[in-house]
């Protein structure tokens, strides 16, 4: 099998299983229990807690905490602030979110927040001017993510924190940094030092689903989002996941020791196979051309032709890929990335998102080129907008002026 879907999950590397197996064993403890040996589960997770907050650059105890995904963690973030900051009621996101925030978004807005949802370009990128003007006096938080999960476009979050500081800095900036952790720099004492809070998830960076993080910076007032008991500072009630903690911790280890090279890789995988499905497939663009983006991420969209079909076919094969983002793929609703990004109609739904990892090889690449040629001349034949005489695509296929 050729995956290459992990822009919605990742494997779990075989070091991070090993290293969260005795927790499942004999080390079994809940971390809250007196004795001895629950003492010692109670460390190992301080000791996770410590190592992934040195990694980003955290350094007030308390600060960061352990959630079940990055789901959980911006809604934690986000309602945990609506719920202490009363006195605002204005938001600001963009058009482009993950539906983890969208839809928190969109719910808050049908019960009387106001949201200013701004806008892209056709290249995905964030438009500064209006991301500006939407701030207002009554603005109580600002969401954006960091990398986009579809396009891989990545957004400038360093700058977007600075002016919403230099604006007013009591607006609060929560940064969704679910497809970027790992990959791209993120310092909360660095590049990151405007950022309020910062939402991750393990199974991005091959830990196991089901274990997340949220940074909180000190200071900032947000009440715990899970009721109950005192774990996490009394931040977020639940007995703490220990196993996935730990391999959520080993896991951003491995990815700090193996970065450059990971990157490095990824880039030259990922042009490789842009570069080579550009050239053996007529009327194909990429989305989010032009615009810094993962170096992991391919967003291809194949005009004339249903992405689903190609990824029937590619699934034939045995290559996994995805239509759009995990949650909406499987719906025939166009990608809303896509449409606030004014994909052409005829390229929308051809649109295809390959995403690599460090386990992707360049054998698989070529097998991805050999087959995929192959693959959009059989569905373009069935094609109704493709003149199989001419091999062209009818002049105008849908008929607009
Ligand atoms: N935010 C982004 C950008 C994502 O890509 C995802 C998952 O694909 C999420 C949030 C939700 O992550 P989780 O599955 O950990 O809840």
């Amino acid at each position: 099998m050729i995956y290459l879907d992990n822009n919605a999950t990742t494997s779990v590397s075989p070091e991070v299983l090993e290293s969260m197996l005795p927790f499942f064993g004999e080390q079994y403890f809940n971390p809250s229990s007196m004795y001895e040996a629950a003492g010692f589960v109670r460390d190992v997770v301080e000791r996770s807690r410590v190592l992934i907050s040195e990694m980003l650059g955290i350094t007030g105890l308390g600060e960061l905490i352990f959630t079940s995904c990055a789901t959980e963690s911006v809604n934690a973030a986000i309602f945990g602030v609506i719920a202490a900051n009363p006195q605002r009621r204005h938001i600001v996101t963009t058009a482009v979110e993950h539906p983890a925030v969208l839809e928190v978004c969109k719910l808050l807005e049908r019960s009387g927040f106001e949201v200013s949802f701004v806008g892209v370009n056709e290249r995905g990128e964030l438009d500064i001017n209006e991301f500006v003007r939407s701030l207002r006096s009554d603005t109580l938080l600002v969401t954006v993510m960091h990398a986009n999960n579809e396009t891989g476009v990545i957004f400038p979050i360093e700058r977007l924190a600075r002016v919403v500081k230099e604006t007013d800095p009591s607006i609060l900036f929560l940064c969704d940094a679910t497809q970027s952790a790992t990959k791209l720099p993120i310092r909360v004492d660095g590049n990151f030092c405007d950022v309020d809070m910062v939402a991750f998830s393990g199974h991005k960076f091959h830990a196991p689903k089901g274990v997340g993080g949220l940074f909180i910076r000190r200071g900032v007032y947000c009440r715990p989002f899970l009721v109950g008991g005192h774990q996490e500072s009394g931040r977020r009630g639940g007995t703490e996941n220990v196993a996935f903690i730990v391999g959520m911790a080993r896991a951003m280890e491995i990815a700090a020791q193996t970065h450059e090279e990971d990157i490095v890789r990824l880039r030259y995988l990922r042009d490789k196979l842009e570069f080579g499905i550009l050239e053996r497939v007529p009327y194909v663009v990429i989305n989010g051309a032009g615009a810094e983006r993962m170096p992991n991420t391919l967003n291809v969209a194949v005009h004339f032709i249903e992405g689903e079909g190609i990824l029937y076919q590619l699934s034939d094969r045995g290559i996994c890929a995805s239509s759009g983002s995990a949650c909406t793929s499987g719906s025939l609703e166009p990608s809303h990335v896509l449409t606030a990004m004014k994909i052409p109609f005829t390229a929308i739904h051809g649109s295809l998102r390959l995403s690599l990892s460090r386990y992707t090889t360049e054998a698989e690449i070529d097998f991805v080129l050999k087959e995929f040629p192959t693959i959009v001349t059989n569905l373009r034949r069935l094609s109704p907008y493709w003149n199989q005489t001419n091999n062209k695509p009818r002049k105008n296929p849908i008929g607009e002026k």
